[in-house]
């Protein structure tokens, strides 16, 4: 059988879920579910600290013109202003913390921005990790992951050996669709199918378009 075992966490119930192609789409956690598979996946866990105020201090994102840094963006998301971020690279992208002086860095440069951010209520600060594609050791060059790629790759692990197991992974929230047509023209040809991309041309609703 093709398939994944999974385990339902809230249930503790573990099972078996059948398919022609397991596709791996794991983000930061994709080497990991790679590993399991017996195949390999360059990906490197790259966290950053992101701090959100109440408030919508801007209308559009605004983001400093200048080479990447902490604390040089702010986007307005609902009532919410979110400043981010900051970054630096992990073997594991489980129990990454939340280093105290990053939350003061999204304070001290996103006050440089927009100065309102430093007297907004403190709504959250959080954690969470990029895939970066990059080696995977801890020995590997990599300092803060801002020197790692910020493209995308979809293997193809037949060449591993293992038929019917694909990985998308790296990319941005912005390049979510590409990642998507890559990804399913691997799987269009692994499957005999002749279907071409319609993401390219179909323009999406915004969310908004789903809510009266
Ligand atoms: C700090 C930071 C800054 C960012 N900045 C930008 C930016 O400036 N511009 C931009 O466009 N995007 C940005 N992003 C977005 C980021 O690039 C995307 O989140 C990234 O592309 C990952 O998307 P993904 O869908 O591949 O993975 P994820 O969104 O991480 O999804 C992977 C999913 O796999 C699940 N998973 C993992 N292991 C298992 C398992 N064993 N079983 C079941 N499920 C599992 C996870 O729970 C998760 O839901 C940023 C993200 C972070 C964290």
């Amino acid at each position: 059988m093709t398939g994944i075992r999974v385990t339902d966490h809230t249930s503790g119930r573990e099972y078996e879920i059948g398919a022609d192609i397991i596709i791996n789409a794991a983000g930061a956690w994709s080497g990991k579910i790679a590993d399991m598979v017996g195949v390999e996946v360059p990906i490197k866990p790259s966290p950053g600290v992101m701090v959100a105020v109440r408030g919508r201090l801007c209308n559009m994102v605004i983001n400093r013109l200048a080479p990447s840094g902490d604390g040089d963006i702010i986007v307005p998301q609902r009532g919410l202003s979110v400043i981010g971020t900051t970054s630096w690279v992990v073997d594991d992208p489980d129990n990454l913390g939340l280093p105290k002086d990053h939350i003061q860095k999204m304070y001290d440069n996103g006050g440089k921005m927009i100065p309102l951010v430093n007297e907004a209520p403190f709504r959250a600060a959080w954690a969470a990790a990029r895939p970066l594609i990059g080696p995977r050791k801890a020995e590997a060059q990599a300092d803060t992951g801002r020197e790692l790629p910020r493209t995308f790759k979809c293997f193809d692990h037949v060449d591993e050996g293992v038929e019917a197991f694909v990985t998308i992974t790296g990319g941005k929230a912005t390049t979510a669709r590409g990642m998507a047509e890559a990804t399913a023209d691997i799987i269009c040809e692994k499957l005999g199918l002749d279907a071409p991309c319609q993401t390219r041309d179909v323009i999406c609703l915004p969310h908004t378009a789903y809510y009266n």
